[in-house]
């Protein structure tokens, strides 16, 4: 039995594919090298005690009577995820979380996620759970649907916990499957538009509602069961439509991407980089003026394959697939012009496609 663990999970990146995921569709997305780690010891008591050196707050509370914590809310993705281990039947005891994150909170790249899955692994391998990879991802996924109370696909979790070094990862949402895909040379910066996104704001929950409203119109159970031609042809809501134009449209870019990356086209793929983000502007309109900024500056440097939003939207970063040897110079000219038209200090982040969560370390009694 062990009776202190060191897990880590990392952030995300979702290359293409947007808001895909809660439509049954495809996703491709990579974990990054930066992530959540969570140090969990037993502690001989029934109580669950969680700090962390990323925020400075500590929250407490008694196993037997989880609930959610209005007052340290964000001991609620931890907490989530200790509660839906229970309710799957696992006995647990007493537990002390340390969380340490070098990834930046709310910026779009799933520290949410990355919190849940780091504190899953870390539970299962304390207490021996027998679980699998998909089975912590979907759990993680159901703490913060259900616990924190946001209504967030699968994606976030599912790319922390299958990420691999210098793969992507496609994601398919029917058959609920994680495929590693190469790619090939290209590095990722990831641009900060320097405004928050803002999930609980509603517009997220507001959108999922409109692509269930679009599944019903076109009498199919997920968006994934239609094209972009049937969604043309049919007729109702244009709101609507725009909305269901989108994730039909992501699910044919992220097929058609996969084909390019097998053939090593990094051209092909960038331009479906930048037909997503005119998606997202148009038809989702989850983009913002300083995305589509950034987006545009993009287009414009050299050595820069493809970019767009990435993540959720209404704010957050875009990601760019960039040409690896000139990576440093595209980023230090994009961020400049961006300050330049918008006054706003975007921060730039170079990534590469990195592993998934691990166990760093173990210690018996
Ligand atoms: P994202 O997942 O894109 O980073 P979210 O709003 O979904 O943005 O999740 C961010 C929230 O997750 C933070 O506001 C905080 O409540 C919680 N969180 C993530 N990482 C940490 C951490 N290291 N320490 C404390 N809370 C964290
Ligand atoms: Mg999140």
């Amino acid at each position: 039995m062990f009776n202190e663990v060191t897990s880590f999970a990392p952030g995300r990146v979702e290359l293409l594919g947007n808001h895909t995921d809660y439509n049954q569709g495809l996703v491709l997305s990579a974990a990054i090298h930066l992530g959540v780690t969570v140090h969990a010891r037993r502690n001989n008591s029934t109580r669950i005690t969680i700090s962390s050196a990323t925020n400075r707050r500590h929250a407490e509370i008694d196993l037997p009577s989880i609930e959610r914590l209005h007052t340290e809310p964000w001991a609620n993705y931890p907490l989530g995820v200790i509660q839906m281990l229970r309710q799957t039947g696992f006995p647990l005891s007493g537990t002390a979380i340390d969380i340490d994150s070098n990834l930046p909170l709310g910026a779009g790249l799933s520290s949410s996620a990355a919190l849940e899955v780091a504190t899953a692994f870390a539970f299962r391998e304390l207490y021996q759970l027998s679980i699998d990879p998909m089975g912590i991802a979907k759990l993680c996924q159901r703490a913060e649907n259900e616990f924190v109370g946001v209504q967030c696909g699968l994606l976030d979790q599912a790319s922390s916990v299958f990420g691999q070094d210098g793969k992507a990862i496609l994601l398919d949402f029917r058959t609920v499957t994680a495929e590693p895909v190469a790619l090939p040379a290209g590095a990722i910066l990831l641009l900060a538009s320097g405004v928050p996104h803002a999930l609980a704001g509603g517009e997220y929950n507001e959108r999922r509602e409109q692509c269930t409203q679009a599944a019903a119109a076109l009498g199919v159970t997920a968006l994934r069961e239609t094209t972009t031609a049937a969604v043309q042809a049919a007729k109702m809501d244009p709101l609507v439509q725009r909305r269901a134009l989108h994730i039909t449209g992501e699910n044919e870019r992220v097929s058609r991407g996969i084909e390019a990356l097998r053939h090593d086209d990094l051209t092909t793929f960038g331009e479906l980089m930048f037909e997503s983000h005119r998606s997202s502007r148009d038809n989702f309109e989850n983009s913002t003026p300083a995305l589509d900024c950034l987006v545009e500056i993009a287009s414009q440097t050299s050595g820069v394959y493809g970019s767009r939003l990435t993540g959720g939207g209404f704010g957050g970063s875009t990601v760019s697939l960039v040409n690896r040897d000139q990576a440093a110079q595209i980023s230090e000219s994009i961020t400049k012009e961006y300050f330049q038209r918008t006054g706003i200090r975007s921060s730039a982040m170079l990534t590469f496609p990195s592993k998934g969560a691990v166990i760093l370390a173990r210690r018996r009694e």
